[in-house]
C-alpha cells in the first residue's frame, strides 16, 4: 500500500501520524527496563511480575506490553493464569542493554534529546537554525558547547552515537581496502567504536582518536580499553589546533555538523597534513542526487537543522567539498545500510 493508493481511506497517512506514538512506546519500554528484565529471566513473565519488578502500575504496564506485542518487539502467550510476555529475537538483539549489538543508548538519546529538539521543528524551519536555546535553554552559537552542556549530556551523546557502529561500522570500514594506510587519525572520533572496528579489520594499523579534550578524557575513562595499544588519543580542536601527519583521516559524521565553508576549511587543513598518497575517508549518510530519498537521510538532514549548523548531502556535494580542498580520485561506496563511505586521495 502506498500513499497514492490511499484516496478511499488514508491508511499510510494515519501510520505517519502515529509515527511518534510508536517511537515513544519503544523509548518507554527501554527506559523502564522491560527488555532487560525479560532477557535476565529464563522464562516468560506475567504482567504482575513485570509491573512489580519495574515498579510500575499494572494498567499502564499492560498497555505498554500489549503495544510492544503489536509492534512485534515482544511475544505474548495467553495461559489460564493470564498473559505471559517474552522478548522476540529483535528485542533481544537490539533493545537489551547487554547485547553486543544493543541500540539502547541510541534510542535513549532519541528519547531524551532529539525528541525535545524536534518539538521545535516548525520554529527551526521558520528560522533556519538549531533549537538548542528553546529545547535546552543554552546558546545555539557553539553547537558542541550546547550538546555537551553537562558531563552527563556528553556521555549520553557519546554512548548514543557509538551504538550505531555495532551494526553499521564494519560495512563502512570495509567499503574500501584501507590496509595500505597504517597510521590513521579518526578526527572527531568520539567514544571510539569506529576506531575499534578499524583496528579489528586492519590489525596492522594504529588509529588515533582526535577529539575535544573532555571527549578524549571521557572516551579513555569510560569507553576504550587501555589494553588495546593500537588505539591512541589526541586532545585538540580540529579547527584551531594543528592536525598531525597521517596516512588516512577518518571523518565519520563530522561534515554533516557544519556548513560548507567550515567543511572546506577543515578538509583543506586535513589535505595539508595528509601524507602524499594518503587519503581521507568520509562516513556519512548519502542523499540521492535529486534529494528524493532515502527517507532516513532526509529525516537526518532535518535533525541536523534542529541540532547543528550542518545538513546531510549528496555524493556530488561531498565530492565538491573534497575537490575544493584539493583531494583527487574521489570514490563513493554505498553500503546499503544507514552510512556510506567516500574516499578521497592526496
Ligand atoms: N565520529 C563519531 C561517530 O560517528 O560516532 C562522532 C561524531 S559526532 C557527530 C561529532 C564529533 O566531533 C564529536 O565527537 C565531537 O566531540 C567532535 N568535535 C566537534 N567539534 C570538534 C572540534 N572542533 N575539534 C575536534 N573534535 C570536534
Amino acid at each position: 500500500m502506498s500513499l497514492a493508493e490511499d484516496l478511499e481511506y488514508p491508511h499510510t497517512l494515519i501510520q505517519y501520524q502515529n509515527g511518534f506514538l510508536i517511537s515513544k512506546v519503544i523509548f518507554a519500554a527501554c527506559e523502564l527496563g522491560v527488555f532487560d528484565l525479560l532477557s535476565k529471566s529464563e522464562e516468560t513473565l506475567s504482567l504482575r511480575t513485570i509491573a512489580e519488578e519495574l515498579g510500575t502500575s499494572l494498567q499502564g504496564m499492560e498497555r505498554l506490553l500489549d503495544a510492544c506485542v503489536g509492534l512485534k518487539i515482544l511475544a505474548v502467550e495467553v495461559k489460564k493464569e493470564g498473559a505471559f510476555y517474552g522478548n522476540t529475537k529483535i528485542s533481544s538483539l537490539y533493545l537489551t542493554k547487554s547485547s553486543p549489538k544493543s541500540q539502547y543508548h541510541n534510542l535513549m538519546y532519541y528519547s531524551k534529546t532529539i525528541y525535545l529538539c524536534w518539538h521545535y521543528l516548525t520554529d527551526a524551519v521558520r528560522e533556519g537554525k538549531n533549537q538548542s536555546e528553546r529545547a535546552f535553554g543554552v546558546s545555539s552559537h557553539d553547537i558542541f558547547e550546547a550538546l555537551y552542556r553537562s558531563e552527563e549530556e556528553m556521555i549520553k551523546f557519546m554512548s548514543g552515537l557509538n551504538a550505531i557502529w555495532s551494526i553499521c561500522g564494519k560495512d563502512v570500514i570495509a567499503a574500501f581496502d584501507l590496509a595500505p594506510f597504517t597510521m590513521i587519525y579518526d578526527l572527531g572520533g568520539g567514544a571510539g567504536a569506529l576506531a575499534q572496528e578499524c583496528v579489528s579489520l586492519y590489525p596492522n594499523c594504529t588509529v588515533t582518536i582526535f577529539d575535544l579534550p573532555k571527549v578524549v578524557q571521557t572516551a579513555k575513562k569510560h569507553f576504550v580499553s587501555s589494553e588495546d595499544s593500537r588505539i591512541n588519543f589526541h586532545e585538540g580542536d580540529f579547527f584551531k589546533d594543528p592536525i598531525p601527519e597521517a596516512d588516512l583521516y577518518i571523518l565519520a559524521r563530522i561534515l554533516h555538523d557544519w556548513a560548507d565553508e567550515k567543511c572546506v576549511q577543515l578538509l583543506t587543513k586535513v589535505q595539508k597534513a595528509c601524507k602524499t598518497g594518503g587519503g581521507v575517508l568520509l562516513v556519512e549518510t548519502l542523499l540521492n542526487e535529486d534529494k528524493s530519498g532515502p527517507l532516513e537521510s532526509q529525516l537526518y538532514s532535518i535533525n541536523m537543522l534542529v541540532q547543528t549548523e550542518g545538513k546531510e548531502r549528496t555524493s556530488t556535494e561531498y565530492s565538491m567539498l573534497l575537490a575544493a580542498a584539493g583531494f583527487k580520485k574521489i570514490e563513493i561506496k554505498k553500503t546499503g545500510k544507514l552510512y556510506d563511505a567516500i574516499l578521497g586521495r592526496k
